[in-house]
């Protein structure tokens, strides 16, 4: 039977640096540093300067990474988050947990991102922080949505989950609002053995504020001088499995950028592949917009071609608190949600893989 190209397949990688990944769980276990060790401290450095930021402050997930970012710049006074509802719930996950509330903007047709000029409905006097995501590895307009929060002193902060190494004229993701949240989860363009996570920010009263966060509120030992803190903190070993990858981040992003622009060049009809153009974009997924979804799917997979929906629900939408969102309409966003699926694309695919990939969708 004939082998399925599939989403991902981590073990390739791992085969790949196999060396590399014992030789930095050595070190650790050499050091016997288990949390925030000279690993750890190496690779915050060596993340706020890939990023452009003074400080870089790692925790235990993106979702935390998140959550403690809104904490550390939700303005006094104010409660609610302001966030695109077609990013995974994470950030609403996050924003949840931190007790604010959340507001949904809609988002751009073309590239899918946050609508400066649909944010600018939805902004009022409760709104302190708006939460730019750079989906799919797509770099957004940041200046347009600082130039919209700022003068009615709203703060923005970035999502680079998926887009970890995305650089623009304006420099890279990460260094153009006053923080940004960072995921390793294994599957991002930088993935760790496990979970992990990372704020950076140029801003030194935020930077203090995470550091207390993410440990139990301290501003000193056994001291809680903030409110709301946790313990989330990145394990030394995966630091330094994330300092091992780290050098391989900007050939990766290239191989596949690669892919999407193979997937792009071909098309099919009634299919449109979202473009991965240029250093601002990372290619962390391939996705296409497709007029009748199903039979695409169904026709990739006859060809045992896997594919995955990025996401099939809207936050707003969502189960848990749909009944909170009744009255919320985002028509961009809604009916994105029933074309989108994704294609296979990472890294390590083979020539072999990405041309049955490209000779499904001709054969479409
Ligand atoms: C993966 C992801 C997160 C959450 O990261 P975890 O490490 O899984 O908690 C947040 N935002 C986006 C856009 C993501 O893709």
């Amino acid at each position: 039977m004939q082998q399925w190209v599939p989403m991902n397949d981590l073990s390739r990688a791992i085969t790949e640096q196999r060396a590399a990944l014992e030789g930095a769980w050595s070190r650790v276990l050499d050091s016997s540093y288990v949390v925030m060790g000279p690993e750890h401290a190496a690779f915050e450095a060596e993340l706020a300067a890939l990023v452009g930021a003074t400080d870089a402050v790692a925790v235990a997930s993106g979702t935390d990474a998140l959550e403690l970012m809104l904490r550390a710049t939700m303005p006094s006074g104010r409660d609610v988050v302001v966030t695109a509802a077609n990013c995974g719930g994470y950030t609403t996950t996050a924003a949840r947990r931190g007790g604010f509330t959340v507001r949904y903007v809609d988002v751009d047709v073309e590239t899918h991102l946050v609508d400066p000029d649909a944010l600018l409905k939805v902004l009022d006097e409760r709104v302190g922080v708006v939460v730019v995501t750079h989906l799919y590895g797509r770099a957004a307009d940041v200046a347009a949505v600082r130039a919209v929060c700022e003068p009615r002193g709203i703060r923005v902060v970035e999502d680079c989950a998926q887009a970890i190494g995305a650089r623009t004229d304006e420099g890279p993701v990460g260094s153009r609002a006053d923080a940004a949240a960072f995921s390793f989860y294994p599957t991002k363009n930088l993935g760790a053995l496990g979970d992990g996570g990372a704020v950076t920010t140029s801003s030194e009263e935020i930077a203090v504020r995470l550091r207390a966060l993410r440990q139990y509120g301290w501003d000193a030992k056994y001291r809680i001088g903030v409110d709301g803190g946790r313990n989330s903190r990145l394990d030394e070993a995966q630091a330094a499995v994330l300092r091992t990858r780290m050098p391989l981040l900007s050939a990766q992003n290239e191989a596949r950028r690669g892919i999407i622009q193979r997937y792009a060049a071909v098309g099919a009809s009634g299919v449109r592949v979202l473009p991965a153009e240029g250093a601002g974009h990372v290619g962390h997924l391939a996705v296409v917009v497709a007029d009748d979804r199903a039979r695409l799917r169904e026709h990739l997979e006859s060809h045992f071609i896997r594919t995955d929906v990025h996401y099939p629900v809207p936050d707003h939408e969502q189960g848990a608190f749909r009944d909170e969102y009744a009255d919320v309409c985002l028509p961009v966003t809604e009916s994105l949600a029933d074309k989108i699926l994704t294609l296979p694309c990472f890294a390590e695919m083979t020539p072999d893989e990405v041309d049955r990939v490209c000779d499904a969708l001709a054969s479409y």
